[in-house]
């Protein structure tokens, strides 16, 4: 039987349109209109339509978004000292440094300096050892927008075997931790480059998610019948958008499963607009 399909982008509007209601809500309120300030570092084109869709999203959402836009050649220096005038300027209330960033431009210390409550991305060690704790701040966008589609999606994952392959800090680690927390109860496998025989453990998931960044890595017969599989994977292939799973023989095999695109893609942009909302209303 044929997997029913997770839509992401319906999911995504239904989430915006909250966010819109309660920034109106928040503005009628206090006059507050929750601000985003994007910094986009060099002229890398996947970056440039990234930050676009999440201006456009912010706008639809009733949010205030601005791009701080710099050269490739901006020093490590010059970007932070952007980030310690956004952390100090009271009417901005999330920051987002589009990644990647120039090689020159060390990640981890630029991501660091982002204050803690305006770290929309959910990044900072502050915030990473919240969620960690089960008391978060922001949650990560993407493993949260994943969190989000089983949940509206009626996907029981208590007491369900959870296999998530890839272990970036922004994806994999903490959508594992999300699995397992309190109230999610879910027992989770990570696997990532070095698991052997992967599809072994891909074979015993009851929620399978999948994000590698090689396209269709998760073939159609590793999907255990009956599993739920979440596309995380976003690769282009010539001219295709092409996710980390094999989608119509896993479709075939799996009961729900997320497309790519429409899939997750949508729910980040979503929670990021949440994580927007949320740190205005920490003020
Ligand atoms: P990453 O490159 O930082 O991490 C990939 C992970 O996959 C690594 O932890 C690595 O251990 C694992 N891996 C690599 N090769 C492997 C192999 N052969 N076997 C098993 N594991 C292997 O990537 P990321 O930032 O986590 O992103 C993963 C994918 O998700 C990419 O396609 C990316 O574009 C996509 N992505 C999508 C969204 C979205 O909103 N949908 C957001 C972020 C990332």
């Amino acid at each position: 039987m044929a997997a029913s399909i997770i839509d992401g982008k319906a999911i995504s509007e239904k989430t915006r349109d909250e966010v819109l209601q309660e920034a109106t809500e928040l503005k009628a309120r206090t006059g507050i209109v929750p601000h985003l300030a994007a910094i986009l570092v060099g002229n890398d084109p996947a970056s440039q339509v990234y930050v676009r869709n999440k201006e456009r999203a912010c706008e639809k959402a009733g949010l205030r978004s601005t791009l701080h836009r710099l050269p490739e050649t901006t020093t490590q220096q010059e970007l932070l000292t952007l980030i310690q005038q956004l952390n100090s300027d009271a009417s901005v209330h999330g920051i987002l440094v589009q990644l990647p960033l120039p090689k020159h431009i060390d990640s981890v210390t630029v991501l660091d300096a982002v204050h803690p409550l305006k770290d929309v991305d959910a990044f900072h060690p502050e915030n990473v050892g919240l969620m960690l704790q089960g008391r978060p701040r922001f949650l990560p966008c993407t493993p949260a927008g994943v969190m989000k589609m089983l949940q509206v999606s009626n996907v029981q994952t208590a007491g369900r075997h959870a296999v998530v392959i890839g272990r970036s800090d922004i994806v994999g680690k903490p959508m594992a931790a999300l699995l397992m927390q309190k109230g999610a109860d879910a027992t989770v496998t990570l696997c990532h480059s070095r698991t052997t025989d992967i599809r072994r453990w891909c074979l015993e998931a009851d929620i399978l998610v999948a994000a590698v960044g090689i396209p269709e890595f998760v073939k159609g017969d590793w999907v255990k019948p009956g599993a739920v599989v979440i596309d995380v994977g976003i690769n282009r292939v010539e001219d295709r958008l092409v996710g980390d799973v094999e989608y119509s023989p896993a479709a075939e095999r799996a009961s729900m499963i997320t497309p790519v695109p429409g899939g997750v893609g949508p729910m980040t942009i979503a929670m990021l607009l949440r994580n927007t909302l949320t740190a205005a209303k920490m003020i």
